[in-house]
């Protein structure tokens, strides 16, 4: 968590920065195993005594242009530096700066607007302008965004500058020392987005157990962490979530990650389709992400309408849609209007989400509407639980449909106007055979 901030004369040896380490780190208390990187002026990035250290610590060397340095507060500015390098400061300055940002974010474009407390002080007697820049929203932050790293006194300078000379070498260096909030990873996080299938594990492909096994994070709706327990190693942190937390959900996933993490978000069926997918690419993109950083890959499932259809016989040979009959983020009217339109088109049709406890009508207007356009002898399968201990398939009706139980772990599929059953099989023609004769 410690970001060392090192300014120094050219030509400073290796052991001379080290002594220096080890002369403050002693005289504050603190261990220098606790260090995250280095920081230091851009100028600086040739600077060989400081890159043979970093080397041979494995530390991250980070360096900062001077017009982002000379906008951070600091205690001991110089005007002697100001002069020479374009900053006051560089060891405070560039402790201070690494140590607001994630590692993530580190490589992308900085912000100097999170200060430490004590210049939140000093920011109290700057002028109205300087108030104000130092004010800036983040626009770039990385680790989850702001909402886990307020603005205010979240890095604080541990160790103000202090001047290391030693008489067997040659140069000088400039030590401060700040500590992040966050622990520096030095990984570039994953987020692993796995549809996990319909329930039972053998309906999981390979790559999406592989991606489950080796994430260090695993997140997800309670049911479908317990549906994949058994995939689960120890030491990987589980977080199983309530249904309707999909957000925050969502937003821990994209934290961790950015944080260095692998982290799987895991979904039933498939996570691109009313799944957790396209949420977390929503919020990433509300966090500026770059595409690359946290890396995303996605690991498709079987769809619970892949599923139902293969229980029933081949109802999807056609051309179908599907539709979700909640209304809790769709507007009724606009899952409506695709009724109607899926009706019309003689699409073969998955439900989703068709009824529940409170929410029984939707799936009365499907079927109404589907009746003014197909006979009330259209095939119809209502698949419960597939894959599952309690599996229930009812194959019935357009017209008779509604006289069965159906919740919402039950998945519609309306055959189109030339499906048909065959032996208790559901089959939708391709026309390889010609179609059913149209009435
Ligand atoms: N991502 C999932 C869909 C989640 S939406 C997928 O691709 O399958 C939740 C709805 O999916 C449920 O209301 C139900 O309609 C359907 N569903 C999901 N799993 C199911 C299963 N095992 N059996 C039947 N229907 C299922």
């Amino acid at each position: 968590v410690l970001w060392v901030g090192i300014g120094c004369e050219r030509g400073s040896p290796q052991a001379l920065i080290e002594y220096a380490l080890e002369q403050v780190f002693r005289k504050n208390h603190l261990a220098l195993g606790a260090i995250a990187g280095i920081a230091t002026l851009d100028l600086k990035a040739d600077e060989v005594g400081l890159i043979e250290l970093c080397q041979a610590q494995n530390w991250p060397l980070q360096c900062f242009p001077a017009e982002q340095l000379k906008d951070i507060a600091v205690p001991n500015p110089s005007e002697v530096v100001a002069a020479a390098v374009g900053t006051g400061s560089v060891a405070e300055a560039a402790a201070i700066l690494a140590a607001s940002i994630p590692a993530r974010a580190a490589k992308g474009p900085l912000n100097p607007s999170i200060l430490g407390d004590f210049e939140t002080a000093q920011r109290s007697q700057a002028s109205p302008e300087l108030q104000n820049s130092e004010l800036r929203t983040p626009q770039h932050w990385g680790a989850g965004g702001p909402q886990d790293i307020p603005q205010e006194s979240t890095t604080s300078l541990r160790v103000q500058k202090q001047i290391i000379r030693h008489p067997d070498y040659p140069g000088a260096v400039t030590v401060a020392i700040a500590q992040a909030e966050t622990e520096y990873t030095g990984r570039t996080g994953e987020l692993l987005l796995v549809g996990t299938g319909p329930g039972s594990l053998d309906q999981i492909t390979p790559a999406a157990k592989a991606a489950i096994n080796r994430a260090d994070v695993v997140i997800g709706y309670t049911l479908y962490v317990d549906l994949i327990r058994s995939l689960l190693r120890p030491g990987q942190i589980i977080e199983a979530l309530p249904i309707t937390q999909e957000r925050q959900r969502a937003e821990r996933a994209t934290t961790l990650a950015n944080w260095g993490l692998t982290v799987a978000v895991i979904s039933s069926g498939d996570c691109g389709i009313y799944g957790m997918g396209g949420l977390v690419l929503e919020v990433l993109k509300t966090q500026n992400w770059d595409g690359k950083t946290p890396a995303v890959q996605i690991f498709p499932g079987i769809s619970a309408l892949q599923s139902a259809a293969s229980r029933v016989g081949a109802p999807l040979m056609h051309d179908f849609c599907a539709i979700s009959l909640s209304d809790l983020l769709t507007p009724w009217e606009v899952i409506q209007k695709r009724l109607i339109a899926a009706a019309q088109a003689d699409f073969t049709v998955a439900l989703y989400n068709p009824k529940s406890k409170t929410r029984t009508e939707q799936i009365q207007f499907a079927q109404q509407t589907f009746l003014q356009h197909r006979q009330p002898d259209t095939p119809v399968a209502l698949a419960h639980s597939l894959y599952r201990p309690d599996e229930q398939i009812v194959l019935t009706t357009l017209g008779d449909m509604l006289n069965h139980p159906i919740d919402m772990l039950t998945t519609v599929l309306i055959g189109n106007q030339s499906s048909l059953t065959h032996a208790g099989w559901f089959i939708t023609p391709r026309g390889y055979l010609g179609f059913k004769q149209l009435e």
